[in-house]
């Protein structure tokens, strides 16, 4: 292997072989390419982007870098569901059930959060009971009785992206969509997806902050995943302002309960549109048939029984989420209308709170949170609440009121509401 061969080609921004990319992700895998050949290779593919061709070889080879679960058996297409994350997003609890009541079987792994973005692991994990690691037998007998299977990631699927993300991490070079791009699909091809909805989420709260990158990672995604065999769907949504009323774990499985429950608002219109966007691409429905059959999944209670018989399947007891001790309001000053909520300053104090991780391993409350109860285009009144916080201390409380006093901008003249999908 001749790695110093390949980082120049690199770096001088030639062509590389697939060979290449089978190497570098044995050698990522296995530890036997040092990190700091790994580091030089990054920041040159970093400044030399990756073509076409080079991604979809480097995503092949991360996802053959570790095991891969075996769908085979299960009703087709295999479906999977990703977001690039943001703050309040809680869409695959609602979103997996829907498409079990529309009968889609979804097999899903989650990787813990980091920094603002919550991580679905995190949030299931507020549920008293509920077990957040499967093995491969327990997923495959839940996806063929209830048609969801849901587990934390394994520590052997694509071991290669593990290392190089970590990498990444640490030597600015996690912003690159060809890297980003490879990273997602890697994962979603080792688990054995068809079919995969992607929700890239654009803006303050998210990591793609501005529509032309967001766009250009979703147009990515598609064609990586299509040179891959793998059907991509990716849609931008709008992430300038938190999803939803609650970020914050425990909170965020109540409000998703809502949603299943028929609650209207941010999180059933984006979680209609993915639905209908997975029935499209899976079942060759017309697009209003398929928004029809999303609302109905939630509206006459079929999805809120899937997700109950999924929860209790895994353990989970929903009698009772953990609740924060203290609650306290953030008021508004000024008459007006919302002209700003920013997703990121809500999802920083999520993490101040304690909420969220600093760092990999740090432990979190998922108790704590961060209710956003108006809208950007919301009229809102003097003394009326702009946010509850929920806090384990008088002190953090107090530490979130004052950083959210400035996560929001009020307007003298009339404001009007950001679309959601983009
Ligand atoms: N999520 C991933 O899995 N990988 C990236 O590179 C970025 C986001």
């Amino acid at each position: 292997m001749d790695v110093r061969r390949w980082i120049a080609t690199r770096r001088d921004g030639g062509k590389q072989a697939a060979s290449d990319f089978k190497e570098l992700a044995e050698g990522a895998a296995t530890g036997t390419i040092p990190d700091y050949q790994l580091s030089a290779w990054l920041m040159a593919a970093y400044l030399n982007p990756l073509s076409l061709d080079e991604t979809a070889w480097l995503t092949e080879a991360m996802a053959a870098s570790g095991s891969r679960i075996d769908r085979t058996g299960l009703p087709k297409p295999w479906v999977d569901k990703h977001s690039t994350g943001g703050v309040g997003d809680k869409t695959s609890l609602v979103l997996l059930p829907m498409l079990a009541a529309c009968g889609i079987t979804t097999v899903k792994m989650s990787g813990p959060g980091l920094g603002i973005t919550g991580g679905t692991v995190d949030k299931l994990s507020a549920i008293p009971g509920f077990r957040t690691s499967l093995t491969a037998n327990e997923m495959r007998q839940q996806a063929e009785e209830l048609g969801i299977a849901w587990s934390g990631q394994t520590p052997d699927l694509a071991p290669a992206d593990k290392a190089l993300y970590a990498l990444r991490d640490a030597t600015a070079t996690v912003e690159s969509i060809p890297l980003i791009a490879s990273s997602i699909l890697c994962k979603k091809i080792a688990s054995g997806a068809e079919v995969v909805v992607m929700d890239v989420k654009c803006g303050a709260g998210a990591f793609m902050k501005d529509l032309a990158r967001a766009r250009a990672l979703a147009q990515a995604l598609e064609d990586v995943g299509s040179r891959c065999g793998l059907a991509v769907r990716a849609v931008v949504t709008d992430m300038d302002q938190p999803l939803g009323r609650t970020a914050g774990n425990a909170l965020e499985v109540e409000e998703a309960f809502e949603v299943l429950g028929g609650s209207r608002g941010s999180v059933r219109d984006i979680c209609v549109h993915l639905c209908a966007l997975t029935l499209v691409a899976a079942q060759d429905v017309d697009w209003a048939a398929a928004i029809e059959r999303g609302r109905q999944a939630l509206d006459t209670g079929e999805a809120a029984s899937c997700a109950r018989k999924w929860i209790e399947a895994q353990g989970g007891d929903l009698s009772g989420l953990p609740r924060a001790a203290i609650v306290r309001q953030v008021v508004a000053e000024t008459n007006g209308w919302v002209a700003r909520v920013d997703a990121q300053m809500v999802g920083s104090t999520v993490v101040e709170l304690g909420g969220g991780r600093r760092k990999k391993g740090d432990e979190i409350d998922v108790t704590v949170g961060v209710e956003t109860l108006k809208r950007i285009g919301d009229r809102v009144g003097s003394g009326e609440a702009l946010f509850r916080v929920h806090a384990a201390t008088q002190e953090s409380a107090l530490a979130a009121i004052e950083s959210l006093s400035s996560a929001v901008s009020i307007s003298e003249s009339q404001v009007s509401g950001r679309p959601l999908i983009l």
